[in-house]
């Protein structure tokens, strides 16, 4: 038990740090900025900025190179593409401000910010 004697400061230090890292860890999670919408970006231009109230399904390129941009419950995710690697289709749902969903591919990117739209994008949703 001698170990125990000559270390038990240094358990003790080591617990509190790791309580308090996971007390960080908590509340950072908890704290999280939802995002009011999401910006696209396709071949480094901003191509529009949808409102993550409105739930909306829309096809984002065009002929070979099409990415399904689906909007529900605040969440944004790509249900379909046409790249071949399909990273994209499969990332997380994303709805906090700063994730992005990037389709390197098809030089796609969709990122979540707070606040609202600058631009509204009226799309019909098919
Ligand atoms: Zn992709």
């Amino acid at each position: 038990m001698n170990w125990l004697k000559t270390h038990r400061n240094d358990a003790i230090l080591v617990a509190v740090l790791l309580a308090a890292a996971g007390a960080l860890a908590l509340f950072l999670w908890f704290t999280r900025q939802s995002g009011g919408y999401v910006s696209v970006q396709m071949d480094g231009e901003a191509v529009m900025e949808l409102s993550l109230d409105k739930d909306i399904w829309i096809v984002l390129g065009e002929g070979e190179r099409t990415n399904t941009l689906v909007i529900e419950n605040r969440r944004a995710r790509v249900v379909e593409a046409s790249c071949p690697d399909q990273i994209c289709v499969g990332h997380w749902p994303v709805r906090y401000e700063g994730e992005s969903i990037v389709c390197l591919p098809h030089k796609l990117v969709v990122t979540v910010h707070s606040g609202l739209p600058a631009m509204d994008y009226d799309a019909v949703a098919g």
